[in-house]
């Protein structure tokens, strides 16, 4: 048996088969309940939304000779021809080909006889907005005198290309974007009927994707089966469909972005595309995915705004914990720049290597670039060299630093400027050692080797910051690991009242000058708010 596509197999045949548009099919049934049918209609919205479909039951409903409700029956002789697209009194027309005024003046000379079958002669006219303004003006003057029994149906994605003397004349209805889960159970239903085993998770990357537009959903839908070829239907095949790279390589993406890897972010953009995936695809999955992590550090309400599975969440709340807002933003907005840019472009690939070179430059070019030192506010409640270190993260850019006298010169203001801060009011007047005290308990109940190792730590209480300094072992163990990282930090954010307000850095234990600046410039993990 010939395959057929589910988008042509599951069109809607009734106007409950129509979904997310109820406001529209139920004022349509009304009209022809009440017989007060208009003579041109408008329908707007974006693609994929159910347009056609809505004008191809609506001309079916008006017709049928043995209506249920102002349902079409589906087994007349006029909703038989219509659905084997024969009906003569259903007259379609694509206006994206047949723009011109011939057509125009086809349907003006058309319009002049009555109905062969039904009540009603219909014209669907799709894409309207792409008719020429001569169109237009000879569709105007039909619109204007309108004969007897014909209804005019235009359809259109983009309504305000319309001269507003149409629109006018038409009793326009605005078709909605689909949500997600409509569009998610319309799947399933269709996986179920089919026999088609499919994840949920699947599902709802496909709805995810469809960006509320069910045709997509289901163009997407077939590509899926037919991948998968009797085998179930899982978010890797839909990845795999799609070209889209998947969660985990994005978030080493991401990871390598953030920590300045780029050897390791162009390798992973390069395997990303060996696999399949277009610079489009890709940096739409990366803005995504940052868009993600930002929801992350939001209140838990907002979290229910994330698609994505647990797993996932989890893996991006480590990630937020490591990344501020601020960085986070910073290359948000650059990517939604290149994405702009790049639909204009004939080297797109070129156009994403670029943005996220940018991304990781701008933080670079403050370190080798400090400011006069005159200009140094008092008022910045954090030492200079603080941000120099979230940059500077590789070994070339140790190096250059080191090799820049002005870093030494900053350094140097930077510790007279710790050395003030240390003066002024601190978080509380808790003791150090009482503090490590709490700390150390709190750890001690997830992970006691990571207690152990803050519990020879030396802390130092700011004003809004706590520093532990980890012997040279301890800082080895737990500054390799984020997820370790991230529950000192928060055993640390529990004591204090103020809680996600401090800034916690853990350094490793002061041993010569020279060998701190390096540990500092090479490995310093900073937790901005
Ligand atoms: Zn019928």
């Amino acid at each position: 048996m010939a395959y057929l596509a589910t988008y042509r197999k599951y069109r809607p045949k009734t106007f409950a088969d129509i979904i997310g548009q109820e406001h529209i099919t139920t004022t349509l049934k009304n009209q022809i309940k009440a017989g007060q049918i208009s003579h041109a209609y408008l329908f707007c919205g974006i693609r994929g939304t159910g347009k056609t479909s809505a004008a191809k039951v609506f001309a079916k409903a008006l017709n049928c000779l043995n209506p249920n409700e102002q349902e079409p029956c589906g087994v007349c002789s006029c909703c038989v021809a219509n659905e084997s697209d024969a009906m003569a009194d259903t007259i379609e027309m694509d206006a994206a080909s047949n723009r011109g005024i011939e057509e125009i003046r086809q349907i003006k000379e058309s319009v002049k006889y009555p109905p062969a079958m039904g009540a009603y002669k219909i014209y669907i006219i799709d894409e309207v907005h792409m008719l020429t303004m001569e169109a237009f003006n000879a569709l105007l003057k039909t619109l204007e005198e309108p004969p007897q029994n014909v209804v005019f149906i235009l359809a259109t994605t983009e309504s305000h290309r319309l001269p507003y003397t149409i629109v006018s004349r038409t009793q326009r209805y605005d078709f909605r974007r689909l949500r997600l889960e409509q569009i998610q159970s319309h799947i399933e239903t269709i996986c179920k009927n089919e026999g088609i085993a499919i994840e949920e998770r699947a599902a709802n990357r496909i709805a995810l994707l469809a960006e509320g537009a069910m045709r997509d959903a289901l163009s997407l839908l077939d590509k899926c089966i037919a991948y998968a070829f009797e085998t179930v239907i899982t978010t890797s095949v839909v990845d795999t469909v799609t070209g889209r790279a998947d969660d985990k390589m994005v978030l080493e993406m991401m990871r390598a972005l953030f920590a300045r890897r780029t050897e390791e972010l162009f390798a992973l953009i390069q395997q990303s595309f060996n696999g399949g995936s277009d610079a489009a695809t890709l940096l739409g999955t990366m803005i995504a995915c940052l868009r993600d992590i930002i929801i992350v550090h939001m209140p838990l309400e907002a979290h229910s705004m994330l698609l994505r599975d647990e797993n996932t969440v989890s893996q991006m709340k480590v990630f937020s914990e490591f990344v501020s807002q601020k960085e986070l933003i910073r290359a948000f907005d650059i990517l939604i720049e290149a994405q702009s840019k790049m639909p204009f472009s004939s080297a797109p690939r070129y156009v994403l290597e670029c943005a996220l070179l940018k991304a990781m430059q701008n933080e670079t070019e403050r370190v080798l670039q400090p400011q006069p030192i005159k200009s140094i506010s008092t008022e910045q409640t954090k030492p200079v060299f603080i941000e120099q270190n979230s940059a500077a993260k590789t070994e070339e850019l140790t190096n250059t630093v080191r090799e820049t006298k002005e870093s030494a010169e900053r350094k140097k203001i930077a510790s007279e400027k710790e050395e003030e801060e240390k003066q002024q009011e601190t978080i509380n007047d808790e003791e150090p050692q009482s503090l490590k005290k709490k700390i150390v308990a709190e750890l001690s109940k997830k992970s006691p080797f990571i207690a152990l190792g803050v519990e020879n730590a030396d802390l130092i209480i700011e004003k809004n910051r706590l520093t532990m300094l980890l012997a040279p072992n301890d800082y080895r163990l737990i500054g390799d690991d984020m997820r370790l990282r991230a529950d000192v930090v928060l055993a640390a954010r529990q004591q204090f009242a103020q809680g996600e307000e401090i800034e916690v850095e853990i350094k490793v234990k002061e041993r010569d000058a020279e060998e701190e600046f390096k540990e500092i410039i090479g490995d310093i993990l900073i937790i901005e708010e």
